[in-house]
């Protein structure tokens, strides 16, 4: 409480729990946080520094075999909400080495013959890593519903199957922070209208998110219903406005380092003699 700009802890003030309606966030806010861009730009600037020791930390604790903990961020958005900019500006700042991540797109047909959680098991993080899915086992329920690539029965399964799922991961060590990027269909549509109108953003634009932008409602409700059925202690959801890029990039910044905090990893402590192996250096 406190600290910087955060009036109130973001991971409680996001956190989707009993009554939530996504309905009632406001894409345009900043919940918790009292500031403006600037100040939330800098504050993220000057946090990476305690984030990218605490991931180190974790890294290293698990290199002696001991520790056995790991994060796994979840993203799930709308098209242009920003996921690329999380991994790149709150992921990115941490050492490459100690984080895995893992895109979902459309399944193969490989991937379409197994269960749903087949594809995703395999990209689960290690011990020590930080795990970050772009897409997830959600899309089988977000686009999956919407677009009725499943039956009913099978889709309300899914539901299911996802809380045992995340909690036999979660009992394995592994931290789910889950997080919807909320922007509002004006939001999306002023920068989809910006990749069209910058050559240097063509390659970004897919006509295809026009389509399941005109689903918009279909896929608000789909994801109310993933809130109401899998926001669970062992694996919350946070909503997080993302209208403003600055605030959305620091929310997740402070889940993170929450999550690391909570962890608190151990610098583990050297197999050697420290004080013979300086002996035998400074002999050497
Ligand atoms: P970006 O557009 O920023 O590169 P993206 O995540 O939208 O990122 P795309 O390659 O554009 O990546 O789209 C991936 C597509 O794959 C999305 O439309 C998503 O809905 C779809 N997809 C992912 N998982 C599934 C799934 N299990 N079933 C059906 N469609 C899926
Ligand atoms: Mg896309």
């Amino acid at each position: 409480m406190g600290k910087r700009g955060w009036t109130d802890e973001a991971s409680e003030i996001l956190c989707v729990g009993e009554g939530f309606r996504l309905s009632d966030v406001d894409p345009d806010g900043h919940p918790g946080y009292d500031g403006e861009k600037n100040n939330g730009e800098d504050d993220l600037a000057e946090g990476m520094e305690a984030l990218s020791e605490l991931q180190e930390r974790l890294y290293a604790a698990s290199r002696t075999g001991t520790a056995t903990d790991s994060i796994l961020l979840v993203l799930q958005a709308m098209d242009t909400a920003g996921k690329g900019g999380i991994v790149r500006h709150v992921v990115g700042g941490v050492d490459p080495q100690g984080v895995s991540l893992a895109a979902f797109k459309v399944p193969t047909k490989e991937e379409r013959e197994h269960d749903f959680l087949w594809r995703i098991e395999k990209h689960l993080p290690d011990p020590g890593f930080i795990g970050v899915f772009d897409r997830s086992h959600y899309e089988d329920v977000l686009v999956g519903k919407v677009r009725e690539l499943a039956s009913a029965d099978e889709i309300e399964r899914r539901y299911g199957a996802i809380n045992e799922f995340e909690a036999q991961v979660a009992a394995s060590g592994t931290r789910i922070i889950k997080v919807m990027l909320h922007i509002s269909p004006d939001e999306q549509k002023e920068r989809l209208r910006e990749r069209l109108d910058r050559p240097d953003k063509h390659w970004k634009y897919n006509p295809g998110d026009v389509d399941e932008r005109m689903l918009w409602d279909d896929y608000m409700a789909a994801y109310q219903t993933v809130f109401e059925r899998t926001s669970t202690e062992a694996a919350p959801w946070y909503a997080v406005p993302a209208n403003r890029k600055w605030y959305a990039r620091l929310a997740v910044y402070e889940l993170l380092l929450a999550a690391l905090e909570d962890i608190d990893p151990q610098w583990p402590e050297a197999d050697f003699d420290v004080e013979v192996e300086k002996e035998r250096l400074a002999a050497s």
